[in-house]
């Protein structure tokens, strides 16, 4: 061997989060192995395929040249005016396609670029905690310092702005809100968006709401934080197709909202990607069109799982409310476990897969996570063999 390089993370690699899932993956392969028959609720990713009138729309769409070529940076004029309709149609949100949309390779790509924009080292952003962990990494990658904003039952899963310091909100220049909420799968009322914008106004904090789960829902229709009254005046809403038309594969989100703000999500990603494949814009705006009965369907499906994996949870005596949105049930784990030796203990003794908790940030801890993303017999047989062994 003749010479080499010495190779060194930079210190925003070395100081990332210890990844807590790390563990689970490590015993999730070792069952795999062993030949479990594993029943997966572990992964936040729908099982269900895309519907056929989007894939048949991104065949044609790939056929064309025109699309073979370089997109534009802040996305087709026409998929930002789908969006835009979209909007209106399903929020009542009048957005203007030119400057208060920007198109996103996914949400997560949003979300992780956008401290970059707007957080000079040593900033303090509010985040969610437990919550999406892009939050706190983008924060950490743009040399921000997040303030961890515990989302407990208590307050409905919502933040508890009346425990934050003065000084915190004085200092905050940013601030993430997930809702409805992934893990906790908890709802915000309108009440909380106004109060997210009386202190977004009051202390000057750009407000970025990601809406992710508006249309995984069961009953009432959930909010768009837009449709509160002055939020245009403090910050942006990410979105995604990801979740609502089973295409988390196809990477495409957007950004709505403050045109200032999302200029500078826009600077950040034209010096750093090239923007979507147009194929998929093209099969994009199909997919904001599709009929409603579609969606319905993807939402029964759902819906049918959860009445299945609460009823059966509940009567074993498990803690956990009964989601109005998302695909996610937040469980309370049984006293003798925290959520690590849950997770073990329903793996090894049942061959059930879920998260940990503690996974979205430490306030999660005691909790764990179930993800409706398996069949009806799939979810009926996880509950029989957790039953036995609870
Ligand atoms: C799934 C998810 C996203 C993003 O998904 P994309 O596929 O990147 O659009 C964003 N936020 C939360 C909370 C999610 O669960």
């Amino acid at each position: 061997m003749g010479k080499r390089i010495k190779v060194e993370m930079a210190s925003r690699i070395k100081n990332l989060p210890p990844y807590l899932f790390a563990s689970i993956d490590k015993m999730k392969q070792k069952a795999i192995k062993k030949g479990v028959d594993l029943i997966d609720l572990s992964i936040g990713d729908p099982d269900l395929p895309t519907p056929r009138h989007i894939v048949s729309a991104m065949q044609k769409a790939v056929e064309n040249p025109v699309h073979h070529r370089y997109p534009s940076y802040e996305g087709m004029l026409s998929f930002r005016q789908s969006v835009s309709e979209w909007y209106k149609k399903r929020f009542g949100v009048k957005l203007d396609p030119k400057n208060e949309v920007l198109s996103l390779i996914g949400s997560k790509e949003g979300i992780g670029h956008i401290p970059l924009a707007f957080i000079n080292p040593g900033d303090t952003v509010l985040v969610p905690s437990p919550g999406y962990p892009v939050y706190p990494v983008g924060t950490l990658f743009a040399g921000g310092k997040s303030y961890i904003m515990p989302l407990i039952e208590k307050n409905a899963f919502l933040p508890d702005f009346s425990s934050i310091p003065e000084r915190v909100f004085q200092r905050a220049k940013l601030m993430f809100i997930n809702y409805p909420n992934n893990p906790t799968s908890a709802s915000a009322t309108l009440d909380f968006f106004k109060e997210v914008v009386r202190i977004a106004l009051k202390y000057n904090i750009i407000v970025c709401h990601d809406a992710s789960y508006t249309e995984i829902y069961y009953d009432k229709k959930p909010l768009s934080y837009l449709q509160t009254p002055g939020a245009k005046e403090t910050g942006i809403e990410f979105h995604s197709l990801s979740k609502t038309f089973n295409m988390t594969g196809w990477r495409i989100g957007f950004a709505v909202g403050n045109k200032e703000v999302l200029a500078g999500l826009g600077k950040v990603k034209t010096n750093l990607d090239s923007g979507i494949f147009q194929a998929i814009q093209e099969a994009s705006i199909v997919a904001l069109n599709t009929e409603d009965r579609i969606l319905a369907k993807i939402r029964d499906t759902y819906k049918e799982r959860r009445d299945i994996l609460y009823n059966g949870l509940k009567e074993m005596g498990i803690e956990l409310s009964r989601p109005e949105a998302t695909f996610y049930l937040w469980a309370k784990t049984p006293s003798k476990f925290d959520s690590a030796g849950f997770v073990a203990h329903i793996l090894n003794k049942a061959g059930v897969l879920v998260t940990p908790g503690n996974g979205f940030g430490s306030p999660g801890e005691g909790y764990v996570r179930f993800a409706l993303t398996a069949s009806v017999e799939r979810i009926k047989e996880a509950v029989e063999r957790i039953k036995k062994i609870i």
